[in-house]
């Protein structure tokens, strides 16, 4: 097979082939979720995108190193104003602590990427287990004249580092005097040298109860310089992918590029990848729009913008349909064509798998499959096109219906290579969960279901009451209705 992977480095704008530092091996950090509030689907299809790179570069032999980070602490609405801090802030509206918060939705997030089959990531560090390497980092910066004390917080000299020729602004391709003439003096900044710089450390307020103890007294980090700890720490100071959304580009990568240069001396990131969004009826979904929706609305269709619900992997499905490069809007057609696809796709495994006939004649099959098997490993090099994986699986699922009705014939080789391909292409890279699994579970469901209603009979037949009306009851709390009859106990499940 021609491996040859191109990804498309936001850095230089171009597609460019992937040469990883340490051969065979890849580094991979993509920024994680700020755990103050649900996931909608919007930061899902983020998250899966990247799930799906992850899952390309292994099928290509690669072995990854992913970390994806948890954002628990020191993000704030806006860098000038400490009563911003999402999780103080949604911690009084909720009334819980601030780490029952970060808890709380820590769970969602790792609870809704599993119901989307993503894979979980190597390594998950979270902000606050590394205030330290935070607080280090920062004395670095300014024992190397990078950063500047100001009332108890520290900020990152954007002006400082340019004079030295390192051009801030790089990566989203802004000229610096423009951003200083288009930047109004927000509240707060005063601290600031320049409205550009940014805080490496925030002092607490009395008030503040997330606050750890530092050199400039109590305070937090700042959000970009977690990432920048945590990548390196795991990564090296030089690695070879970094991702994230593409609202993610300016200010929070373009920061991490200027921590990293100015405090370990080398450009951190040699190949950025940024996701498009996800919108919903033409409007990019987000939380504060109101313009969202949550995966289990979409999954239950407990919500005003579909007509009927969507399985986890309909709803992957429509998400490979798009590049990840790609803005992708879904609506209720969308979602309704992207249900017809994935069903013929998964009718066609299912009749390879099980029951496709073959010939022993040899056919001119052959040469079609390796050059169609090429062509699937091409889209997964090409930047990780999976538009057009999917594309060529729809020309295999084409002959496994000409095969059927003996318009084309196959010998078992090529059918046995065509089902290996064909399976791996779609549960492995593409992510997707067959009626295969989901009904593997269904029937381990009935088995333990069975079970459960021989040891109530045994138990009733023992007169032990009380067992009998625990599993019964229990069933209940769970949605699992029994029902006792002539011909035994029978369930319904809600
Ligand atoms: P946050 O928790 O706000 O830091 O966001 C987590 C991730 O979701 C980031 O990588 C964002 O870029 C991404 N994200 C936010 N909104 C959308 C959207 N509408 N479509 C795709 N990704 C999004
Ligand atoms: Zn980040």
């Amino acid at each position: 097979m021609n491996h040859s992977l191109k990804i498309f480095n936001s850095l230089t704008g171009e597609k460019e082939v992937f040469v990883p530092l340490h051969e065979n091996n890849v580094g991979m950090y993509v920024c994680g979720p700020t755990v103050y509030s649900n996931v909608h689907l919007g930061n899902v299809r983020t998250f899966m995108s990247f799930d799906f790179v992850y899952r390309a570069l292994k099928f290509l032999g690669y072995k990854v190193r992913y970390v994806r980070n948890i954002t628990d602490a020191g993000h704030l609405t806006d860098d000038g104003d400490v009563n911003n801090d999402r999780f103080v802030k949604q911690s009084r509206l909720e009334k819980l602590e601030p780490m029952e918060i970060v808890q709380k939705y820590t769970v969602d997030f790792h609870k809704v990427l599993e119901i989307f089959n993503l894979l979980p990531p190597t390594i998950e560090p979270t902000a606050t287990g590394h205030i330290l390497e935070q607080i280090e980092l920062t004395q670095k910066l300014l024992s190397e004249g990078f950063a500047y004390e100001s009332n108890g917080s520290v900020y990152f000299d954007v002006l400082e580092y340019n004079r030295r020729g390192l051009n801030y602004g790089e990566l989203s391709r802004r000229n610096i005097e423009e951003l200083f003439a288009n930047t109004r003096d927000l509240d707060g900044q005063g601290e600031k040298r320049n409205p550009q710089d940014f805080a490496l450390w925030k002092k607490a307020s009395p008030a503040h109860i997330m606050r750890w103890a530092s050199p400039w007294g109590d305070g937090f980090p700042g959000w970009h310089l977690e990432c920048t700890v945590m990548s390196t720490k795991y990564l090296g100071n030089q690695f070879d992918i970094h991702g994230g959304g593409l609202d993610l580009k300016f200010p929070h990568h373009e920061c991490e590029i200027a921590q990293g240069k100015a405090g370990h001396g080398e450009n951190p990131v040699r190949y950025w990848m940024h996701a498009n969004m996800l919108t919903m009826n033409g409007q990019r979904m987000s939380k504060s729009t109101g313009n969202y929706i949550l995966p289990m609305q979409l999954i239950s269709g407990d919500n005003t913008f579909f007509e009927k619900p969507f399985t986890p992997s309909v709803i992957r499905f429509c998400f490979m349909q798009a590049h990840y490069r790609s803005v992708l809007d879904i609506s209720n057609e969308a979602m309704v064509a992207a249900e017809k696809g994935f069903s013929r796709l998964m009718e066609a495994i299912k009749m390879l798998n099980e029951q496709l006939p073959n010939s022993t004649t040899s056919t001119p099959f052959t040469k079609l499959l390796i050059d169609w098997k090429q062509k699937c490993y091409d889209a997964l090099l090409d930047d990780f096109n999976s538009p057009i994986l999917i594309a060529h699986l729809f020309e295999a699922v084409k002959w496994v219906s000409q095969v059927k009705n003996a318009e084309e014939s196959i010998t078992s080789e090529e059918l046995q290579e065509l089902k290996t391909l064909m399976n791996a292409f779609v549960f492995e890279v593409l992510g997707l969960e067959g009626e295969q699994s989901i009904s593997g579970r269904s029937q381990q469901l009935e088995g333990v279901l069975e079970l459960l209603i021989s040891m109530r009979m045994e138990a009733r037949a023992n007169k032990d009451w009380k067992l009998s009306d625990k599993i019964r009851d229990e069933l209940l709390a769970l949605g699992i209705q029994l029902k006792d009859g002539k011909e035994g106990t029978s369930y319904t499940i809600n």
